[in-house]
């Protein structure tokens, strides 16, 4: 079925017609014939992989940048040009990821376990076999190296110079110019000199991967459309399936409009694939970029040209594309759930859309018209409390969750300074406090996370003797891109649970909660009523919950992710901190939305014996709810 036979001629060609110095044996023959798969069986070409692996150790092309989707074969191609460049041509190659760690554990995982499943590599005696530095008996080397490690790129001295995750590569200050150019150099003076760039693209505008790959001849993966037998170049965009239906998922031609599945895109895709570059002109392997683009090739794949396995829960690999869309729209995060999509699967770089925030002025107008302490909204199940401790006062946020939203509760400030015993006494009887659910039940606070890091001993011994109350000490995580939540610890020095929270990712899902301009599944409510002649939620509250920023930077796996900066003379954080710490509470519970409903019901009979009075409620009056309150 496939046209393995015939790749094999044209790699042949194209490496006996590209390479001077002749190798012993042409790489495909020599490929296929050596190089196994981890699992132990002989490795095959993919239809795309031909061209690009004809060029990696092709002396008449200087560079090779490859912009390739998640799946697209990535490691094997390069741990097949590994393996012939160490076998048969003597090279030293240096791999360069964002960090040094990184290339540790790309050697140890990935290059290392498809070397020693080819006889022919694994039989070559080694020489040294150090984590980041790899030496053949025969002259051929590896150096691993981090951007990060200036210092070892300096005196690095390769015939090979391959840069993988391009994109994730970070800048500081202090760096002294480009990492990646200065990597690149260490082929200098060398009889031969490979430049591979590789990466997921991240940010349009940003993006290193996409840079190189501008100044390539551009090649992209076309095959014929079953139907019409018109080649195009196809897109992700291009499979459709009804609403909510993804296992009905098919392609859909812009020219012909008639739609096709999965077998047939790989049929067509394995017999009539082949690259096109940006001029128009299909591009053989053996082909030489044309001289305007000064000997720099550049291949462009998205998951369109997939001839891979799929995931075993999907039927066909269409359907798994079109389910993953589906899952990120579903997704607590959409939006950063789509980036990685447009990345992973797509290749491409995303619009940084301009992230709106919602405006407080906006907020404080929609407010509605529900009085907590009267009477929650009957949608309410479950009450969620987050705190946060300053020098003089503790913030206080409780948030109602129900089936379609989050409602808010009370925002509070418990005055009194954090090393007075009295401030601890009117925490802990705000702990105490009920609302009254309109099934008759009285809610309690299920869970309250509150902020340990200043003040850490003093916050933990009151959480840890709370805990039974459902109380966490929390802690931020320094980390860029940290998970919403982490797994639950015991601080070593005072005993308490405590739980990292990656505040940020909190925070971001926070905005896109507020701002109407983005769609979410669930909705936020906030209730103009005063307690204690105190607007709850007044102007001062959508100040302080609007008062950071939000910018987009790159985690050190490459992942993209929103960061927090609270700019110096904004308003007050607090109102977000703990909105950030009651939605972690919420986020933590295991308990599904119709055990809590039923819940609501056992405690509305009566089941709940310890079922305090309700708290005197002053008379309400149709005056009661205007502005100064009733008191
Ligand atoms: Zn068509």
């Amino acid at each position: 079925m496939s046209n393995r036979a015939e790749y094999s001629q044209q790699l042949l060609e194209a490496w006996q017609g590209g390479l001077r110095a002749e190798p012993r044996l042409p790489f495909e023959q020599w490929a296929e014939s050596h190089i196994r798969n981890a699992d132990g069986t002989p490795f095959v070409f993919r239809p795309y992989q031909i061209t690009p692996a004809a060029d990696l150790l092709n002396p008449r092309i200087a560079s090779v940048a490859l912009r390739m989707y998640s799946g697209a074969g990535k490691t094997y191609l390069f741990a097949v040009a590994y393996a012939f460049a160490i076998e048969q041509l003597k090279l030293k190659i240096g791999k360069m990821f964002p960090a040094e760690s990184l290339s540790a554990d790309w050697f140890f995982k990935k290059l290392m376990p498809i070397l020693n499943e080819s006889p022919i590599v694994s039989a070559l005696p080694m020489i040294k076999d150090n984590a980041l530095f790899k030496a053949w008996e025969n002259g051929a080397e590896i150096t691993g190296v981090g951007a990060n490690s200036a210092g070892r790129i300096r005196t690095l001295e390769v015939d090979v110079a391959d840069a993988d995750e391009i994109d994730a590569i970070t800048s500081e200050a202090t760096d002294e110019g480009d990492k990646l150019a200065a990597f690149l150099r260490r082929t200098r003076g060398r009889k031969r000199q490979h430049h591979w760039l590789a990466s997921y693209p991240s940010i349009k505008g940003g993006s290193k991967i996409d840079a190189a790959f501008d100044q390539t001849d551009g090649c992209v993966w076309f095959f014929d459309c079953p139907k019409c037998n018109e080649a195009q170049a196809w897109h992700p965009k291009h499979i459709v399936w009804p609403a909510g239906q993804s296992h009905l998922a098919q392609v859909e031609c812009p020219s012909c409009a008639a739609t096709f599945g999965d077998l047939e895109r790989k049929e067509s895709c394995e017999q009539t694939g082949h690259f096109r570059n940006r001029d128009g002109e299909r591009v053989e392997p053996g082909d030489l970029p044309d001289e305007k683009y000064g000997g720099r090739r550049g291949y462009h794949l998205n998951c369109m040209a997939h001839v891979g396995d799929h995931a075993d829960k999907f039927p066909d690999y269409l359907v798994e594309v079109a389910a993953s869309s589906d899952a990120a729209n579903a997704s607590e995060n959409p939006k950063k759930a789509r980036r990685v999509l447009i990345n992973t699967l797509w290749a491409e770089s995303y619009e940084e859309e301009y992230e709106t925030k919602a405006d407080p002025e906006g907020l404080l107008a929609d407010r509605e018209d529900y009085d907590p302490a009267d009477q929650l909204p009957e949608e309410v199940t479950r009450l969620w409390g987050g705190a946060d401790v300053n020098g003089k006062f503790i913030a206080i946020i409780v948030i109602g969750t129900g089936p379609s939203g989050i409602w808010g509760i009370n925002y509070t400030e418990i005055q009194g300074r954090w090393d007075s015993p009295k401030t601890w006494v009117a925490l802990t009887k705000f702990l105490r406090r009920r609302w009254p659910h309109p099934s008759g039940a009285m809610l309690k606070m299920r869970k309250f996370f509150i902020d340990s890091r200043f003040q850490k001993n003093t916050v933990q011994t009151w959480t840890r003797a709370n805990q039974s109350k459902g109380v966490m000490a929390v802690m931020g995580s320094p980390q860029i891109g940290a998970p919403a939540l982490d797994k639950i610890r015991v601080d070593a020095a005072t005993g308490a649970k405590r739980m990292t929270l990656g505040v940020s990712e909190l925070k971001d899902q926070i905005y896109d909660l507020l701002d109407p301009e983005v769609e979410t599944p669930t909705s936020v409510h906030f209730t103009n009523a005063y307690e204690d002649g105190v607007e709850m939620f007044g102007p001062e509250f959508f100040d302080g919950l609007l008062a950071e920023e939000r910018d987009t930077k790159r985690a050190r796996d490459g992942r993209v992710v929103s960061h927090f900066i609270h700019p110096e003379g904004a308003p007050r954080n607090e109102p977000l901190d703990c909105l950030a710490y009651a939605i972690a509470a919420f986020k933590s519970d295991k308990m599904t939305e119709e055990r809590a409903a039923s819940e609501v019901e056992r405690l509305a009979g009566g089941g709940d014996k310890d079922k305090p009075k309700p708290r005197p409620q002053p008379p309400v009056t149709g005056m009661g709810r205007q502005a100064g309150g009733w008191l």
